[in-house]
This record gives structure tokens, C-alpha cells and sequence, in this order.
């Protein structure tokens, strides 16, 4: 599956990547035999939620999951400006130590956006990589905080400006983020006022949808729908998807104009492909 799906993104030169678009155990699950789990389509195989995110020659990758490093394999991600955390759960960090590969690649710290909650976490579940001692072969951070009063709108990672969406996963704070017209939301299940005001006029929305049932602290598929009406983007995107939604293709089969079931190595570029090489 390498369609390549093109919007007018307002900026010179986008390529999103889905690395993975499955929730917290991924699709197959460990030892499940249902249809999802056991199904012949390559799009049923979901990573945990991950994006890479190029804009002109800045990568960056929103996540590092526990697939980080086979997801970096997979499309041969060799340089790496970023690391931007959404929020601290498990599956959205625990990669982070293979970013020893980017920091021998680079020969520096890797840059981290993350708000005081992830540090927190990282800081706790990495120890070893924020000791007094730096002993070779350590991860290597240097963690930019999200949200302090100076960026609460938002940050800049080598000239793109990046927005803050805050949003609410049950009792915890999660970050969205805005680039161009392009929206990442994922591990939500609300979206206060101010945060729909920031998403005007987006083009293209990657959003999570756990799946059909109500879940405490993730969007149903309704609910998502609900947003897609509101914010009205050209396309939506689904991502970390649970087995429990189904099938890529019997999904895809009852939603709308406009909305499609996202699926990992899935690619969205904008429009103006000239400046590729900048
Ligand atoms: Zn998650
Ligand atoms: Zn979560």
C-alpha cells in the first residue's frame, strides 16, 4: 500500500507518515485468534501510534512507541531533528531508548518536546539516561518543555512552527499538534472549545478512534465522526485502532465521504511537490 494521498497543506513541502495506527497492544494482539487478529490484509497489522512528520528537511517523529525502532527501520528514517511526546502512557515512550541510533547518527542529544508529565515519566522509566555519568551507549535527551507560559500557543523546531492542541484523555492532558493545515489528535476523548478554534480551517486531521464502543478515555467511532462534522477537514485519517473496530476493509465500507481508516506506512504529502530537496 503506498498511495500516496496529496491536500494543499499551506506550507512548501509535507510528507506525513502513519508509522503505526494501532492502540496500546497492537493489532494482532498477543495469542488473539479473532478475524482482525488473524486476517490475511497487511493494513490489519497496526504498530503502536506513531507519526513522522517532514517538513522541508526537518523530521520529526511524534511518539516513539515500543515499535520506534522497527518503525524507523521500516521507512528508513536516517536522520531524525525531533522527538515531540503527546503524553507519557506507555505505549507512546517506551521506544525512546533507541534513540541512541539518531544520537550516534548525529553526534548530539536528540531534541524532546514533551510537557512536565512525560519528562516526569521519562525521567522515571529511563533513568539511566539522565545520571550524572554520561557512559557511551546511554539515550541521550535534551528535553524542551511543553506548554510553559513562554510556548503555551505552541514551538518552533528549525523554523516550523509547531501548535499546541490541548486536549483531554480521561483525567489526562494530552497534546495534539498543529503543522500547516495538517492536525495529529491522537489518545482523546475531548476536545475543549478553545482547542476547536485552533483546528480551523485544517486540511487533513489524523485522529484516534479506539473503536465502536464507548471507552472512558478514548473517542468511539461516533464520537470522532461527531469532531470530523464540527472541524470539517477535506480528509480524516483513523488511527490507533483497537481489533475490536474490525477489518480495515469492512470499516472503511461504512464510513463517510472524506474519512478513511489509516494504516501503517500510510503516506499524506502536500500538494506543492517541487521543493523536495530543500
Ligand atoms: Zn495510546
Ligand atoms: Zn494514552
Amino acid at each position: 500500500m503506498n498511495t500516496i494521498n496529496r491536500y494543499d497543506l499551506g506550507l512548501e513541502y509535507v510528507k506525513i507518515t502513519l508509522l503505526g495506527t494501532g492502540t496500546s497492544q497492537g493489532v494482532p494482539v498477543i495469542g488473539c485468534k479473532c478475524d482482525v487478529c488473524t486476517s490475511g490484509d497487511v493494513r490489519d497489522n497496526r504498530l503502536r501510534t506513531s507519526i513522522l512528520i517532514e517538513v522541508r528537511d526537518v523530521s520529526v517523529v511524534v511518539d516513539t512507541g515500543p515499535d520506534f525502532r522497527v518503525q524507523m527501520l521500516r521507512e528508513d528514517v536516517c536522520s531524525l531533528d525531533a522527538i515531540v511526546y503527546t503524553h507519557e502512557h506507555k505505549d507512546h515512550l517506551a521506544g525512546m531508548d533507541d534513540v541512541r541510533a539518531f544520537n550516534q547518527i548525529h553526534n548530539r542529544a536528540m531534541e524532546v518536546w514533551a510537557n512536565k508529565d512525560v519528562e516526569k515519566a521519562l525521567r522515571r522509566d529511563f533513568f539511566y539516561a539522565f545520571g550524572d555519568t554520561k557512559e557511551g551507549g546511554l539515550p541521550q535527551v535534551n528535553i524542551n518543555s511543553l506548554g510553559s507560559k513562554e510556548e503555551s500557543n505552541g514551538f518552533i523546531i528549525k523554523g516550523v512552527e509547531w501548535t499546541l492542541l490541548p486536549v483531554k484523555h480521561y483525567n489526562m492532558d494530552v497534546y495534539g499538534f498543529r503543522v500547516g493545515d495538517f492536525a495529529y489528535v491522537t489518545d482523546v476523548n475531548f476536545i475543549p472549545d478553545s482547542t476547536y478554534e485552533k483546528l480551523d480551517g485544517v486540511k487533513v486531521l489524523v485522529i484516534s478512534a479506539l473503536r465502536k464502543e464507548w471507552h472512558q478515555s478514548h473517542f468511539s467511532l461516533d464520537e470522532v465522526l461527531e469532531v470530523v462534522e464540527r472541524v470539517k477537514p477535506e480528509a480524516t485519517y483513523l488511527t490507533h485502532l483497537s481489533h475490536l473496530i474490525g477489518k480495515h476493509e469492512d470499516l472503511q465500507a461504512e464510513l463517510p465521504e472524506g474519512v478513511f481508516v489509516g494504516w501503517d506506512g500510510c503516506v499524506i504529502e502536500n500538494l506543492k511537490k517541487e521543493a523536495t530537496d530543500g
